[in-house]
């Protein structure tokens, strides 16, 4: 496995933007249900179902969906999307402080469904326990950790410093390339974005399509306050650092506590430009849709 970074957590400098560097190797580990599985061959290729103009997936289907849930209940957004992709989805989580309502959603419905967890290496050692405390909470049984591996850290950020330097080309290598190649078996994925949670997520509609495979954002409509009734209601644990200032959590690095006046978002990246990850690519669903 792929040794952590416990080299002192620095500040954030100021972010160069070059383009990020060639595909490296990851690494991908099955939780929940047992110990920690490493598993030493990709996933299966996805099957030729889907894909553009498709019944099932594709642009199309993605605008449909989009229609048909626009004012419909995240649980039900939830519950039709497994049965419409069974077996062909997979909700990608952040274990983050909004994370627990999307997860109890999924383990309502399926708990042996496909959860992806990307860990980079460089998260607060809070977020990995809150991952393994809602996996026993919720019973969770196909939760997989997928990440950088060691080849790939050797090569790009051996120093650990790249996060300060060009911190697009360390996500670009800790997270997007790991996702996309967990994603490959995916006709679509679940994600807990919201409009709410930034002025770039202010039209999120609750389907899009992705270029590769629908997108499913079942709490787009969603406030801070659905979110809190929610975990209230169904007395979800909360990260260990919502309480301290912390409503979006990413990477220690480039994740400081916001105000109560900021955005949610406002602690990611903070003096710099920078406001995605890039694992979240343009919506292909045009707003109103
Ligand atoms: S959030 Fe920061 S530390 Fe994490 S992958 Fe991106 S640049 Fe690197």
């Amino acid at each position: 496995m792929p040794q952590r970074d416990d080299s002192p957590r620095p500040e954030v400098g100021e972010a160069l933007f070059p383009p990020p560097p060639p595909p490296p190797h990851h690494s991908l580990t099955r939780m929940g249900g047992g110990e920690p599985q490493r598993l030493d061959s990709p996933p299966p290729a996805r099957e030729a179902r889907g894909g553009e103009g498709s019944g099932v997936g594709g642009s199309s289907a993605a605008e449909e969906r989009a229609v048909a849930w626009a004012n419909a209940d995240a649980p039900d957004i939830v519950r039709e999307s497994l049965a419409r992709f069974a077996g062909h989805i997979a909700l990608v989580s952040s274990f983050g402080a909004d994370s627990a309502v999307l997860l109890h959603m999924v383990a309502a419905v399926d708990k042996a469904a496909p959860v992806l967890f990307v860990d980079t290496l460089r998260l607060f050692p809070e977020t990995l326990a809150y991952r393994d405390r809602l996996i026993t909470h919720l019973r969770l049984s196909n939760v997989q950790t997928v990440g950088p591996g060691a080849e790939a850290v050797a090569r790009h950020d051996p120093a650990a410093t790249l996060a300060e330097t060009d911190p697009d080309a360390c996500c670009a290598f800790r997270k997007v390339t790991p996702l996309d190649d967990a994603l490959s078996p995916f006709d679509a994925w679940i994600t807990g974005r919201r409009r709410t949670q930034a002025e770039t997520r202010a039209d999120l509609p609750a389907a899009e399509w992705d270029g590769t495979r629908v997108k499913i954002n079942p709490l787009a409509a969603w406030t801070d306050e659905h979110v809190a009734t929610y975990r209230r209601a169904h007395d979800l644990p909360e990260h260990p650092l919502a309480a301290l200032g912390f409503p979006s959590i990413g990477c220690w690095p480039c994740t400081s506590p916001v105000a109560p006046s900021e955005n949610p978002r406002a602690g990611r990246w903070r003096g710099s430009a920078k406001t995605e990850c890039g694992i979240h690519r343009p919506a292909a669903v045009p707003k109103g849709s």
